[in-house]
């Protein structure tokens, strides 16, 4: 199995190789190709399994085949902790430099000003975690309605962490019709509970 093998666009196979990587992970070959058809997806997966880049590669080729409707966030990454949410924003740099997409990443413990200065200019991508996520949300200062896709990392840390009824507002803010990806290492009962309810007919993958 090759990266030519999964249907990501010639750009991003480029940065890719960029990257020095020469075969996809279990969790890239496996989510990668379903991402791409944009189906939803639950991935069983540890951090360090390469689970980043098979959310964030496809994720960067949807957004930037796909047409930004005025200034409304097109995606949202909701990560437990502010340092998860700043790798993935590294990530998305990284593989996403060759592209015109705007990110803005919304943690807490920095001032909300710039974050809220990056939504007013327009983004096609959220990286946020949830308490930051909603604070803003209800200052009036973020749109949800545009965000069709939704990427939901590292559910179980999110459960750990009492964050399961804050995702729950957010997924309902959400439009119905929209592609979600879960992740998350293991799946106690209260994520499976979450996927079955927010989730469609999701590609079940564990590496
Ligand atoms: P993650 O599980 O997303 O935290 O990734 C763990 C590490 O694996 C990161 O340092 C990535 O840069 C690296 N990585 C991701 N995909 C690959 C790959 N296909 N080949 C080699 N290293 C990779």
């Amino acid at each position: 199995m090759t990266f030519a093998d999964l249907g990501l666009s010639p750009e991003l196979l480029k940065a890719v190789e960029t990257s020095g990587y020469t075969e996809p992970t279990a969790i890239q070959a496996q989510a990668i190709p379903p991402v791409l058809m944009m189906k939803d997806i639950i991935g069983i997966a540890q951090t360090g399994t390469g689970k980043t880049a098979s959310f964030v590669l496809p994720m960067i080729d949807i957004l930037a085949h796909g047409r930004r409707r005025a200034l409304m966030p097109r995606s949202l990454i909701l990560e437990p902790t502010r340092e998860l949410a700043a790798q993935v924003a590294e990530n998305f740099e990284k593989y996403g430099k060759n592209h015109d997409l705007r990110m803005a990443l919304l943690i807490g413990g920095v001032q909300m000003g710039d974050q809220i200065k990056a939504l007013q200019e327009g983004v096609d991508v959220l990286i946020a975690t949830p308490g930051r996520l909603m604070d803003l949300f209800e200052r009036g200062k973020i749109l949800l309605t545009g965000c069709d896709l939704l990427v939901i990392d590292e559910a179980d840390r999110m459960l750990d962490m009492g964050f399961i009824p804050d995702i729950e507002t957010i997924c309902s803010k959400l439009p119905a019709t929209r592609q979600t990806l879960l992740f998350s290492a293991t799946m106690p009962p209260p994520i499976k509970k979450l996927a079955d309810r927010f989730l469609t007919n999701p590609k079940y993958i564990e590496v």
